[in-house]
C-alpha cells in the first residue's frame, strides 16, 4: 500500500486559501486490521475547515494535513479484523475519534476524551481520494442520496447532541434557532421538523427566509438578526418564551439567547463564531431556572441515532454548491464571502459527472 499514489489537498501550512494546494503524489494511507479504507466521492466542507486553514485557534494542530471532516464514500479494503463492512459498501463516516481507553471512552463519551481527535483537523480527512477509518466509525447507508450525506457529519451530530441528547427536545417544545439558513442551523431545523417541534429560525436577510419557507420549512417562523427578537419571540410563544435555544454564534447572541428563554428553557450551546467574550445577566438564569449545556460535537452514539433519524424521516441538508476537491481553494473562497444556504460539497474529480 505504500507505494500507491493519490490526488488530494494538502495543506502545508496555514494561511489563505492558496494554501490549499492540489498533489498529485499524495501517499494512500495504510490501513490497521480494524480499519476500513473508504474511496471519498463527496466531502462536505465546515467552518473547522477554514479555522484548520488559517490556524491560530490554539488548537495543537499539525501539518501537513488533509482537510474534510464529512466523508461519504464506498469502502474499497478492509482489515484482516474487520466483521461487517465489506468491499463495496457505501458508508458515511464518523467525524471523531478517541483514544478507546479512558473513562470517557469507554462511557462512550469520546467527545470529552483528552486525546479526542477530528477528522481532517487532527487527523488526515476528505479533500482527498482515500481516507481510513476504524469500522465502527463508518456506518453504512443506501447508495440514494449520497451527496446529501456529506452535508451531515459534522452539522448533523452536533445538532442531535445538543438538541435532542441533551437539550431533550419534543413535540411539545418552541426551539428558536440562530443562523438557520447555515449547515448547523438547517441540519437544527430538519431535527426539530422530524420530531414534530416548533421552530423559530433567525437568518441574516430575507431571501434566506423565503427559501427555508419553500424548501420544506413552511410551517416555521422565521426572523431577521435586526428585528427585536425577545419580544418577537415572546408574542410567537404566546408571552411564555422559547423551550430551548440553539446558541453557536456565542458572544452577540448569548444574552440574547437568555432573555428569549421561557422559565425552565434550555440554553443548547455549541460554539462561538463571533467571539467568547461577552456579559450577561446572570439574573435571568437563576431566575428562570435556566439549564446550559455545552456540545462539543457529538459522540458515536449520536452520529448512529441521527443517521437512522434522517433515513427514516427522508429528511437532509440542502446543498448549497458542489466544487471538485480539485477547486478546494475557490469552494474556500466562496464559504467565507458566506452568501450561499445549506452545506457546501467537495467532489472527488472521478466521480463528477
Ligand atoms: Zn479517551
Amino acid at each position: 500500500m505504500g507505494e500507491q499514489k493519490m490526488t488530494g489537498i494538502v495543506l502545508e501550512s496555514h494561511g489563505g486559501p492558496e494554501e490549499l494546494l492540489f498533489k498529485k503524489e499524495a501517499d494512500v494511507p495504510e490501513i490497521k486490521p480494524n480499519e476500513v479504507l473508504v474511496n471519498v466521492e463527496y466531502c462536505g466542507m465546515n467552518h473547522l475547515d477554514i479555522w484548520l486553514r488559517k490556524g491560530g485557534t490554539g488548537d495543537k494542530l499539525t501539518l501537513p494535513r488533509i482537510p474534510g471532516s464529512d466523508v461519504v464514500g464506498r469502502v474499497t479494503e478492509t482489515g484482516t479484523e474487520v466483521k461487517y463492512l465489506q468491499k463495496g459498501d457505501f458508508v458515511v463516516l464518523y467525524p471523531g475519534k478517541g483514544c478507546g481507553t479512558c473513562p470517557s471512552c469507554i462511557n462512550g463519551r469520546e467527545t470529552l476524551c483528552r486525546r479526542f481527535q477530528i477528522l481532517g483537523y487532527h487527523i488526515d480527512g476528505g479533500y482527498a481520494e482515500y481516507v481510513v477509518t476504524e469500522e465502527k466509525r463508518a456506518i453504512k447507508i443506501p447508495d440514494q442520496f449520497t451527496k446529501q450525506w456529506a452535508g451531515v457529519p459534522v452539522a448533523y451530530v452536533t445538532a442531535w447532541n445538543a438538541l435532542v441528547t441533551k437539550g431533550k427536545l419534543t413535540a411539545n417544545d418552541t426551539a428558536v434557532i440562530w443562523g438557520a439558513s447555515g449547515g448547523l442551523g438547517y441540519a437544527a431545523l430538519s431535527i426539530a421538523k422530524g420530531i414534530g417541534a416548533k421552530a423559530i429560525g433567525i437568518v441574516g436577510e430575507q431571501s434566506k427566509i423565503d427559501f427555508l419557507k419553500k424548501n420544506g420549512f413552511e410551517t416555521f417562523d422565521f426572523m431577521t438578526r435586526d428585528e427585536d427578537i425577545p419580544r418577537k419571540v415572546r408574542e410567537l410563544t404566546g408571552k411564555s418564551g422559547a423551550d430551548i435555544v440553539l446558541d453557536h454564534v456565542g458572544r452577540k447572541t448569548f444574552s440574547t439567547s437568555l432573555q428569549m428563554l421561557a422559565r425552565g428553557g434550555r440554553l443548547a450551546f455549541c460554539g462561538v463564531t463571533t467571539g467568547p467574550m461577552t456579559e450577561v445577566d446572570l439574573r435571568l438564569i437563576f431566575g428562570k431556572q435556566i439549564t446550559i449545556t455545552g456540545s462539543w460535537m457529538g459522540d458515536l452514539k449520536d452520529f448512529v441515532e441521527v443517521v437512522a433519524f434522517l433515513q427514516r424521516k427522508n429528511l437532509f441538508p440542502h446543498i448549497g454548491k458542489i466544487f471538485s476537491i480539485a477547486d478546494a481553494k475557490t469552494a474556500h473562497e466562496f464559504m467565507e464571502e458566506g452568501r450561499y444556504i445549506g452545506k457546501l460539497i467537495l467532489e472527488n474529480p472521478i466521480f463528477q459527472k
